[in-house]
């Protein structure tokens, strides 16, 4: 395995309702190491841009609204094989079907509001990280 780095979010209901300590106290226990940080508000034309894949889904433009509602966390993660395990410590994208000790599972609303991003594959990170941190802040 090698090292990785991907991108996470704290989404916008993930700090209305002051998780965010908790959520980063778990990723600090799995062994992740925060190599960048900042919480910001994301404009629309950000959101659009960042969820870009997903433009022609009927979910889109509420999940555009979502991410621009509150500040968010992102995050720029760093361990062995850091894509896939980040993405196993989130849990399922619908907070019902996610596992027990997942942080889906733990902490999400709804499928919408689920707390947290990461990246699904290594070009998906290669594009986002740099999408929140410049080359001097990672
Ligand atoms: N989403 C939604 N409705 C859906 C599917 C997704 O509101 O039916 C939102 C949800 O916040 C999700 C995000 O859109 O996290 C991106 O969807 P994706 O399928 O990429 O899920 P993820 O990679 O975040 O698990
Ligand atoms: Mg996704």
């Amino acid at each position: 395995m090698t090292t990785e780095r991907t991108l996470g979010l704290i989404k916008p209901d993930g700090l209305e309702r002051g998780k965010q300590g908790q959520i980063l106290d778990v990723i600090l226990k799995k062994g992740f190491k925060i190599v960048a940080m900042k919480q910001l508000r994301l404009t629309k034309a950000q959101a659009e841009g960042f969820y870009a894949e997903h433009s022609a889904r009927p979910f889109f433009a509420s999940l555009c609204e979502y991410m621009t509602s509150g500040p968010i966390i992102a995050l720029a993660l760093e361990k062995e094989n850091a894509i896939a395990d980040w993405r196993t410590l989130m849990g399922a994208t619908n907070p019902e079907k996610a596992d027990p000790g997942t942080i889906r599972k733990e902490f999400a609303v709804d499928l919408e509001k689920n707390t947290v991003h990461g990246s699904d594959s290594s070009q998906s990170a290669h594009r986002e990280v740099p999408y929140f941190f410049s080359a001097l802040e990672r």
